[in-house]
């Protein structure tokens, strides 16, 4: 028996890609020749909601019985959110130490199948020398793409040649094979070099070309700028890059839509082809009550359909946003502007919470997705053909932001103000640009020639299919 051992992140969007990963590499497998395998995934749970994982974990586990889950014990005593700066400073500080029930649990697995393979997250980069001395091949799983791996591999080379924060530095930087990116856009937890997670970034940067290789959520010819130059050995100091893995795009493949989520595909049956704004902001995006009434009161002016997932406004100041995120419904009345709900009955749906997200975008109706630039989400609308408005809120969606619209030209921008409140107005003028201008049409034009592209690289004779069987080659042992 073999087996090849995953170890995603514990929020949603990377959790969810590491199965979908799982579940190519047992397809890729199947092969009455081979040997059989199984692939094992390692969950750890921090004291922080990152979006109940248990009902997806549930369902995978019942539809794919050799994909087996492993549950970490906490540490002990459990970590108080309430200590930590950020999110992921909290998440960090949980996987270093849940070090010791990955060696305990690679040890216990290896018991009965030969562990051909560790594939680890980024954010699980202290079990990389768990895996290596454990004579493990241990391989990342890059989720977001490879121009954003170009920028994490340069990332060392940027903090030797200066001594400021990127937030303090004021200017644009060049990393091989990437467009100028303004320092302040450079991915949220590297921003301050004073504070503890960015030093856990900068460890995951120099450890990335210490693996056996990364497997990145991409194909070849949507970044092929990023790819030369990381495969020319430009991003890294000592020219030495590991093998590179280009399997995407890896995106969910089926979508619960119980209940609720359900019924906005019954709404989206009844509007017109092409029609619909979809906006939705990750599994973690709020918006303050000032914010969410601009968004309301633009998506009116503009007068286009739309759909729109909500969520509760953050209980606590904005450093402090993702750990404190309500579990509660949101209350719309008190959120959106007073009778908005009846005014927009017509031609808008507001959903709370969550919206069956892969299905929506591959719905015929919607014509286009405000996005915060998760780069599941933005892959998702890639491969559905839905041109984006990239409106970004954390981790190193404003990078994205940049790529998606000065580089890829697959997004138009939403920009904020001073004060880092988007207008009613930019809201109201982006949504009628991306449904109905020039420009909005050209980055339609865009999205479906990629969503071509993508297709072509996961077809059968595709090179996300090739990468995948050298990954796989590359890991017999
Ligand atoms: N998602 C969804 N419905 C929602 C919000 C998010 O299905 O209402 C899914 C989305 O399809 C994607 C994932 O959650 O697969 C979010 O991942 P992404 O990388 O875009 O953002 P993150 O949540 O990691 O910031």
């Amino acid at each position: 028996m073999e087996a090849i051992v995953l170890y995603p992140a514990p929020n949603m969007g990377h959790l969810i890609s590491m199965v979908e990963l799982a579940q190519l590499i047992l397809l890729h497998h199947h092969h009455p020749s081979n040997s059989l395998l199984s692939v094992h995934i390692l969950i750890t749970s921090p004291p922080i909601d990152l979006g109940s994982p248990s009902p997806y974990i549930a369902s995978v586990s019942a539809t794919t019985p050799s994909i087996i889950f492993h549950h970490l014990p906490d540490p002990s005593p459990p970590l108080q959110p309430a200590s930590f700066p950020s999110m992921e400073a909290l998440v960090f500080e949980h996987i270093n130490l849940t070090t010791p029930q990955v060696q305990t649990t690679l040890l216990s697995i290896s018991l009965s199948s030969s562990i051909r393979a560790f594939v680890i997250d980024g954010f699980c980069t202290a079990a990389l020398e768990v895996g290596t001395s454990l004579q493990i091949p241990t391989y990342y799983f890059f989720t977001s793409g490879a121009s954003c791996l170009a920028l994490f591999l340069y990332i060392p080379t940027l903090h030797k040649n200066t001594t400021k924060s990127f937030k303090d530095l004021n200017t644009h930087l060049h990393v091989p094979g990437l467009p100028p990116i303004p320092s302040s856009h450079m991915p949220e937890p590297t921003l301050d070099r004073t504070k503890e997670q960015h030093s856990w970034f900068l460890n995951f940067a120099t450890r990335l070309p210490k693996s056996a290789g990364i497997i990145v959520n991409t194909f070849n010819s949507l970044e092929p700028n990023a790819l030369k130059a990381i495969s020319d050995g430009l991003c890294v100091q000592d020219g030495h890059t590991p093998p590179i893995f280009c399997v995407g795009p890896v995106i969910k493949s089926s979508d619960q839509s119980a209940g609720g989520q359900a019924e906005c595909l019954k709404w989206l049956d009844s509007q017109p082809r092409g029609s619909v704004v979809y906006l939705c902001f990750g599994s973690l995006g709020t918006f303050s009550k000032e914010q969410l009434k601009e968004i309301a009161v633009g998506l009116e002016k503009s007068g286009q359909r739309f759909l729109w997932v909500v969520r509760s406004p953050p209980m606590k100041e904005q450093s402090q946003q993702l750990l404190s995120q309500s579990e509660e419904d949101p209350d719309l009345d008190s959120l959106l502007p007073e009778s908005f709900l009846d005014r927009t009955r017509e031609k808008g749906l507001v959903v709370k919470k969550w919206a069956p997200q892969v299905l929506v975008l591959s719905h015929d109706a919607v014509g286009s997705f405000v996005t915060h630039c998760g780069w599941n989400s933005v892959l998702e609308a890639i491969c559905a053909g839905v041109p984006m408005v990239a409106w970004p809120l954390y981790a190193e969606q404003r990078f994205n932001k940049i790529l998606l619209v000065e580089q890829l030209k697959l997004a138009l921008p939403m920009n904020e103000s001073e004060g880092g409140l988007v207008s009613a107005a930019e809201v109201e003028r982006r949504v009628r640009e991306i449904m109905e201008s020039e420009e909005g049409n050209s980055v339609r034009e865009q999205v479906l020639a990629k969503r071509q592209e993508a297709m072509a690289a996961t077809s059968e004779q595709g090179s996300s299919r090739a990468a995948l069987a050298k990954f796989m080659e590359s890991a017999k042992r």
